[in-house]
């Protein structure tokens, strides 16, 4: 598989706008690195723009050291971003805001239901995720317990299909209500959700272009659907690529020593080696050699995916 650029172009407007969007939940690894070739390779091969966002809308886990690391990781990577860093702290009412206004169309309402009651509700052996089934839509909570903590936020997600065209994977069809049901917006300890604070964010800041790994598929038709319930008619282009897998098969994980950047670093290892080092391992380039921030545009116009 390659990237069709001019297709992909073709389906963007002038200067697209795309995003790097790390959560600060743990230091930077190979597999932000093979995000971040995508995320600004595919920027710079289309005359495009990157912004960081910082996603730390989860504030238990967020922490300000990982958030310090990532933008001097980043810089020392030589990514540089066109506009940001933007942080999901920066501004709670916007959240909230965004909840206003689905609650004016849509019906929105209080859930306390905990994930294992949820779990319960189906089948969820093998990592299946069971659609809400609903136990609270039906409670009639009044409008002013939304905001109050203790208790959860859904909004409810009607049945039907988003299809999208995937620019590496083709056309997809997700039907959110089949998948999760009515969407938890806000949790019980009363964090805005990964599903919710990232479509708000895609919507508000006009991102054209989404580009992430492969594990994030299943969430692309709900931020879809909500996105259009919050009133964008046309979606973004999705690229979702191949995650990074450790010679074993697992998935890399934050806390992988192998592949911290900054232990690579520690080990002596230059911005360019470390680059190499994750286009190798994500097959974009047959062996690893060393590879500016600067040039990852070639890699992706080239590359056999
Ligand atoms: N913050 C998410 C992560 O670090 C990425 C979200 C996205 O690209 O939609 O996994």
């Amino acid at each position: 598989m390659r990237f069709d650029l001019d297709a992909l172009a073709a389906r963007l407007p002038a200067r697209p706008l795309t995003r790097f969007a790390p959560s600060p939940t743990g230091y930077l690894h190979l597999g932000h690195v093979v995000n971040a070739i995508y995320v600004w390779g595919l920027a710079r091969a289309l005359g495009g723009r990157v912004l960081l966002r910082i996603e730390d809308h989860d504030r238990l886990r967020s922490r300000p050291e990982f958030d310090a690391a990532l933008l001097e990781d980043l810089t020392w990577l030589e990514f540089e971003p066109d506009a940001g860093p933007v942080r999901q702290s920066d501004e709670p009412h916007v959240y909230e805001d965004a909840v206003a206004r689905l609650a004016h169309s849509h019906r929105v309402y209080a859930c306390n239901c905990s994930r294992k009651d949820i779990a319960a509700a189906g089948d969820a052996t093998a990592g299946n995720e069971v659609p809400y089934p609903g136990r609270c839509r039906n409670l009639q909570v009044p409008r002013s317990m939304f905001l109050v903590p203790g208790s959860g936020l859904r909004v409810e997600i009607a049945p039907g299909e988003e299809r999208f065209i995937d620019a590496l994977l083709g056309e997809q069809r997700q039907d959110p209500s089949r998948q999760c049901g009515d969407l938890l917006i806000r949790d019980r300890d009363g964090h805005w959700t990964y599903q919710f604070a990232v479509t708000v964010d895609d919507v508000r800041q006009d991102i054209d272009l989404v580009v992430r790994g492969a594990d994030l598929l299943a969430s692309t038709g709900r931020q879809i659907r909500l996105a259009r319930m919050l009133g964008r008619a046309e979606p973004p282009v999705f690229v979702h690529h191949g995650l990074l897998l450790k010679p074993s098969g697992e998935k890399l994980s934050k806390s992988s020593g192998d592949t911290g950047v900054r232990e690579l670093r520690a080990s002596g290892a230059s911005a360019p080696d470390v680059i190499g080092r994750a286009a190798a391992l994500a097959g974009l380039v047959d062996e690893p050699r060393p590879i500016r921030a600067s040039d990852v545009d070639e890699l992706i116009g080239r590359a056999e995916l």
